[in-house]
């Protein structure tokens, strides 16, 4: 597997595992935050509108917003780390991961501070080195769905990759596999096919996660995997 031509990268948090996080609590306490620096803003969802707002804010008044960055995630670390040690497994997600690995390298692309993540993995029992990339928050900028992180991931693992399957449960997700696609064909890469797959969870319905790129839904772990060594054979056997 030192050259491979596919590679599976997965979400964390609903794919993987759950995180118990207070995410309304978060929320509130950052949209009063800002109200102090006399931004009344609704951050639904959470951290791209809360980027967003701190970006505008330093272009009126750079320290503050600097100081207001730092409390902010700040708090966000801190209930990561808090809901980190309480990782929960969900069922059929350790069957999944062992499945797509044994048939390409796996990387891992979270939202999560990196920290948090790899301690969430540890407590769920997963070895956080399996991954062959970890792309965690770093920093807030190269949030989903910005497809940096992909890309990263993608040089990682050399040049001889042709797929590259995102296993995601949020449309963010599946917006990432769209906006890589997009920006690898920019750089003259479209030997590269990006792949959303979506893994089917209360929140989203799969009309949604369709519609914001999935190319394939699936119910649940075992789904995940079929399709994609299924795919992947296919790939194998049309470039025979
Ligand atoms: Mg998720």
């Amino acid at each position: 597997m030192s050259t491979p031509d596919a590679v599976a990268v997965l979400d964390m948090d609903g794919v993987l595992l759950t995180l118990p996080l207070d995410t309304d609590g978060l929320r509130a306490a950052a949209e009063l935050e800002l109200r102090g620096a006399g931004m009344t803003r609704q951050l639904r969802p959470f951290m791209q509108p809360l980027e967003a707002s701190l970006l505008e804010l330093a272009t009126r008044a750079p320290e503050r917003a600097d100081a207001l960055r730092a409390r902010i995630w700040g708090l966000i670390d801190a209930e990561e780390r808090r809901a980190a040690e309480l990782a929960r497994p969900i069922p059929g997600a350790r069957a999944m991961l062992d499945r797509l690995q044994s048939a390409m390298p796996v990387a891992l692309y979270t939202n999560n501070d990196e920290q948090a993540a790899r301690r969430a993995l540890t407590v769920v029992g997963v070895d956080p080195t399996r991954f062959f990339a970890v792309q965690a928050r770093t920093q807030p900028r190269s949030l989903k769905p910005s497809p940096t992180p992909l890309q990263t991931i993608l040089d990682a693992a050399g040049p001889g990759v042709r797929r590259l399957y995102f296993v995601g449960d949020h449309p963010w997700d599946m917006q990432s596999a769209v906006q890589a696609q997009r920006s690898l064909r920019q750089v003259g890469r479209a030997d590269v096919t990006v792949i959303g797959v979506a893994l089917l969870r209360s929140r989203w319905s799969a009309e949604i996660l369709g519609r914001e790129g999935a190319s394939f839904v699936a119910r649940d772990h075992a789904e995940v995997a079929d399709w994609v060594l299924a795919d992947r054979a296919r790939g194998d056997a049309s470039s025979a």
